[in-house]
C-alpha cells in the first residue's frame, strides 16, 4: 500500500533527525568540542503539532516558536513534559504580558523596551523570565537587535532589570552561502559572547549563544554556537516565511 503523505512526512522527519544530529555531533568534533555542548532546537513555525510531536518523541527535547498566537494556539496539543520552550522571534510590547510565563525562554530580545516590558510582567506572575538578547551582527537595515558596537554597555542597562535574566546571546546573521563570511559573523558573535561573559555582570551569565540555522549550522558550531536552532531541515519547507 502506498504511503500517505501524513505518515511520509513523519518518516521524513524521523531521518532528518537522525541526520542532524549526527550532523551537530560531526561538526562538534571537527573543531575539537564536545557535541553535549551543542543543543538542537526544533523550529516549529508552522508546523503542526502531529510533526512536533513526532519530533519530540525521537528525544528533542528543545523548540523555538515564532510567534506568541501561535504557540498559544498549539501548545495544549503538544507533549511539553520535559520539554524546554523558547520563543524566538520579534516579541512587540504588546504581546509581552500574553507570553510571559508561558515559556521558558524568550529569546531575540532586541530592545531596552521590550526588556523593561518582561521584566514588569514577570515581577506580576511573581517570576523571573530566562532571555537572550538578539545582536544584529550584520548590521543590517531590515532585522532587529542590539549593535554589536552597542550591545557592550547596553547589558549593564539590561542586568539592573527585576524580573528578568540574561543567560545569553542569540543572532540571526545575513543570509550568504559563502560559508568564509558566515564564519566571520558567527566569530563575531561568539568574540561579543566571551567578552560580556568576562565582566562578570550580577543577573548575565553567558550560558546560551543560539546560532546557526538549517543552512549553516555546521559554521556557526565551529565557531562556537552552543544552541544550533533548525526548521527546514527537521520538518521540510514552510509555507511561509
Ligand atoms: C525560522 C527560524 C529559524 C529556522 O530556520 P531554518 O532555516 O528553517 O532552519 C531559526 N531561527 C529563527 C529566529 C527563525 O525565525
Amino acid at each position: 500500500m502506498e504511503k500517505s503523505l501524513t505518515d511520509k512526512r513523519l518518516s521524513d522527519i524521523e531521518e532528518n533527525y537522525k541526520e542532524l544530529s549526527e550532523g551537530i555531533t560531526a561538526a562538534a568534533i571537527k573543531c575539537g568540542r564536545n557535541p553535549s555542548d551543542v543543543r538542537f532546537m526544533a523550529v516549529t513555525k508552522t508546523v503542526d503539532s502531529i510533526y512536533i510531536n513526532h519530533a519530540l518523541s525521537l528525544g528533542l527535547d528543545l523548540i523555538g516558536e515564532n510567534r506568541v498566537q501561535e504557540f498559544l494556539l498549539k501548545k495544549d496539543e503538544l507533549n511539553l513534559a520535559g520539554v524546554e520552550k523558547h520563543l524566538i522571534g520579534h516579541l512587540q510590547t504588546n504581546k509581552v504580558k500574553q507570553i510571559v510565563g508561558e515559556v521558558d525562554y524568550i529569546d531575540g530580545v532586541d530592545s531596552l523596551k521590550v526588556a523593561k516590558e518582561i521584566g514588569k510582567a514577570s515581577l506580576k506572575k511573581g517570576i523571573i523570565t530566562n532571555i537572550l538578547l538578539e545582536v544584529n551582527i550584520g548590521g543590517e537595515e531590515s532585522k532587529f537587535g542590539f549593535t554589536p558596537e552597542s550591545i557592550g554597555e547596553t547589558v549593564y542597562e539590561i542586568a539592573e532589570i527585576e524580573g528578568i535574566q540574561v543567560k545569553g546571546l542569540m543572532a540571526i546573521p545575513p543570509i550568504c552561502d559563502d560559508s568564509v563570511k558566515n564564519r566571520i559573523f558567527f566569530e563575531n558573535m561568539h568574540r561579543l559572547f566571551i567578552d560580556i561573559g568576562a565582566k562578570k555582570i550580577d543577573n548575565v551569565s553567558m550560558d546560551i549563544l543560539s546560532m546557526g540555522m538549517s543552512g549553516d549550522y555546521q559554521d556557526a558550531v565551529a565557531s562556537g554556537s552552543t544552541m544550533v536552532r533548525i526548521g527546514s531541515a527537521l520538518f521540510g519547507a514552510r509555507n511561509y516565511r
